[in-house]
């Protein structure tokens, strides 16, 4: 059976478990891989930015109540958060960085900072 260079796509003359024509490119495939993961990187990094600023622009002191349309119109994108906190009243928090949310009655949040004591 023919082989592939995983980059260029020529078939591969040689030994069967060649993936590459040659070194130049194994580093061609393995640089765009690169640069797609700090892609995908970069792009979730900034949607997790953009919620943490929402959520401090709108937990004024620490704490504070607000409806999820307000949410959604500042752009915030309830797919992605940095992780979980689960209180001892078994509610779950979600955080972007030090801010987290709840979820509460009829599409009602309410945010909260990170104390460090606290959580
Ligand atoms: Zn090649």
């Amino acid at each position: 059976m023919e082989k592939h260079c995983l980059d260029c796509n020529e078939i591969i003359k040689g030994r069967s478990d060649k993936k590459f024509c040659d070194d130049q490119c194994r580093t061609n495939y393995n640089n765009k891989i690169k640069i797609e993961v700090t892609g995908s990187l970069k792009t979730i990094n900034k949607i997790l930015k953009q919620n943490r600023s929402i959520l401090e622009k709108l937990c004024v002191d620490g704490k504070a109540k607000t409806s999820k349309v307000k949410l959604v119109q500042h752009g915030f994108n309830f797919g992605y958060f940095t992780h979980l906190y689960e209180t001892q009243k078994g509610q779950t928090y979600k955080f972007c960085y030090e801010f987290g949310y709840l979820a509460l009655e009829q599409d009602w949040f309410l945010l909260v900072k990170r104390n460090e004591n606290n959580v």
